[in-house]
């Protein structure tokens, strides 16, 4: 039998439907996939029977051979999926309080290599289909005992650059925020990225309220090229200006990521240098202490050295604060479920 392809991967308004039909069938079957959450389409009782035989040998709704499912103390839950080709990636789902937040990967492994990041050492394997991240989501609500449409935030933060994996990126996003399809606002979706000026110019176009998430991780050229292979590509000054044309063409608030690492980038010079740069830009800066894996060769600063570098850019004026990252004792940051082979 012919490998089938995936629902996931077509725009909701692009779904198949039968012969003569119109839309209409089109319309029940996104709305059993992406408000029911349904992965056969056996159980879509409400279409003809033959088309959902049709449907079933045709068409595959899960894009995963198998999901793995990783429980932590902080109640964070991280998910192994393992793809058809047996390339495998990442998730986390995130239950707080009052909202439901799901980490999706664009990529298996991730060709940027940031020395510090455990996704990077596996190096890059190939990009995910629109359908392998929006599958993410859905495997999620799925194994949780929700239905998809209670999820209320989206982070495209897990393995891989998203905007080196644009269209695919941008396709997900696309059914995401479809009423047709999650009906996410995009308010709720946060894209992560190492700091590609040009693609980020390229996602302003696209008129989408995101929120920006930028990996910077050091305030001047010299000290990121040391941490991130694409700095020499890419340099902060162009990267700024980027930031600042998004958000002049409508983009919201950006968020800056920065890597607490022990020596490299937490001097109090370096947290004023940031706050001079990040002058005139709606930002909050996200200190990350690192998450120690094995090989990396990196040491988190100290709780009283993140504290001093927060006062710092407290005091000119810069928003910011301490975040933790979950699901620490449960494979810990991106990547590290992968590199432990589990
Ligand atoms: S930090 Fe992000 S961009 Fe850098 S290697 Fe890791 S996943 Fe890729």
């Amino acid at each position: 039998m012919p490998e089938r392809s995936c629902l996931l991967d077509l725009p909701p308004a692009e779904l198949p439907s039968p012969p003569g039909q119109g839309s209409y069938r089109a319309r029940q079957l996104a709305h059993w996939l992406y408000q029911r959450g349904a992965r056969d389409s056996a159980v879509m009782t409400d279409l003809p029977a033959a088309w959902r035989a049709e449907l079933g040998d045709r068409w595959r709704i899960d894009p995963f051979e198998r999901s793995e499912r990783f429980t932590s103390q902080d109640s964070s839950v991280r998910y192994l999926f393992t793809l058809p080709d047996g390339q495998r990636t990442e998730a986390v789902y995130m239950p707080y309080r009052d909202r439901k937040t799901v980490c999706v990967s664009s990529m298996v492994g991730c060709p940027a290599g940031c020395t510090f990041c455990a996704t990077g050492a596996l190096g890059f394997g190939r990009n995910l289909s629109r359908g392998e991240i929006v599958g993410q989501l859905l495997s999620v609500a799925h194994h949780e005992g929700f239905a998809p449409t209670e999820l209320r935030n989206v982070v495209l933060m897990g393995m891989g650059e998203a905007l080196l994996n644009y269209d695919a990126a941008l396709g997900a996003i696309r059914t995401m925020v479809d009423q047709a399809g999650l009906g996410l606002s995009p308010r709720r979706i946060t894209l992560s990225t190492v700091g590609l000026p040009s693609r980020i110019r390229r996602l302003a176009q696209e008129r989408l309220p995101l929120v920006l998430a930028v990996s910077l991780h050091a305030p001047d050229d010299a000290t990121r090229r040391r941490i991130i292979p694409t700095a020499h590509a890419h340099g902060v000054a162009d990267i700024i200006a980027a930031l600042h044309e998004w958000q002049a063409a409508g983009g919201r608030r950006v968020t800056i990521e920065y890597t607490m690492l022990e020596g490299v980038n937490d001097a109090l010079v370096q947290a004023e240098d940031l706050a001079l740069l990040l002058h005139g830009l709606v930002v909050h800066v996200n200190l990350i202490p690192f998450n120690p894996w094995r090989g990396s060769g990196f040491r988190s600063s100290s709780r009283a050295t993140i504290d001093a570098f927060a006062r710092v850019l407290e005091r000119a004026g810069v928003r910011c604060s301490v975040r933790f990252s979950r699901g620490r004792d449960a494979g810990g940051a991106c990547g590290q479920l992968s590199l432990q082979g589990a």
